[in-house]
């Protein structure tokens, strides 16, 4: 399986992060090592600047490819709540460069994911409430509402480079409010008011 992430979804976190605001969705990948499922999250020595995105993700059932925004429902059939981690000081020298990401978003473990439920289950998908608490104060509020890119359009957009496959996880980008996290640090993670993702930084 293999784990896509929209970049700059939100409109305000592109302006938080000095970015223009995108006119087609950014993507990149993290490879099947960086997903956590269970357990701690270690630190990485590496980075000095290690920041928490919290995301809708969706789950593909269905194998893909250029497929139709209006057919693109059709796809995915579970929604989940993951973490996007970045080395924010990592990035900002690749993104310095003009180099690739990978150095600052795909090392091993840096994709944690919780439960999935059943899209139906959520309602309007339109309108999905989530939040990331840590220590138990709201870091970060958003609703797929503010989406620039819809969850539609971001599987039409990406078939049109890559095949998708049942099991593959689309992390659909994070709202504003993106800040760094420390060890010792007891993150957890809402979708409309309900825990999904539970997770301690050691
Ligand atoms: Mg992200």
């Amino acid at each position: 399986m293999k784990i896509i992430c929209i970049g700059r979804n939100y409109a305000e976190h592109a302006k938080e992060m000095k970015s223009d605001v995108p006119t087609e969705p950014v993507y990149f990948m993290k490879p099947d090592t960086a997903l956590l499922k269970e357990g701690d999250f270690y630190f990485p020595e590496f980075t000095k600047d290690l920041h928490h995105e919290i995301e809708i993700v969706l789950k593909i059932s269905k194998a893909g490819k250029h497929i139709e925004e209006q057919f693109a429902h059709k796809y995915y059939d579970e929604i989940g709540l993951g973490i996007d981690f970045t080395a924010r000081d990592i990035q900002t020298k690749c993104k310095e460069k003009g180099l690739p990401w990978e150095k600052a978003k795909a090392f091993d473990n840096a994709a944690p994911i919780g439960d999935f439920v059943k899209k139906e289950t959520l309602g309007d998908l339109n309108n999905i409430n989530f939040e990331l608490k840590i220590n138990g104060q709201s870091k970060q509020t958003g609703n797929s509402k503010d989406l620039i890119f819809s969850f539609d359009k971001v599987i039409n957009y990406i078939s049109q480079f890559v095949t998708l496959k049942t099991g593959d996880l689309i992390y659909t980008g994070t709202p504003e409010g993106v800040g760094p996290v420390k060890i010792g640090d007891q993150m957890e993670g809402f979708i409309n008011g309900r825990s999904f993702l539970k997770l301690k930084v050691k």
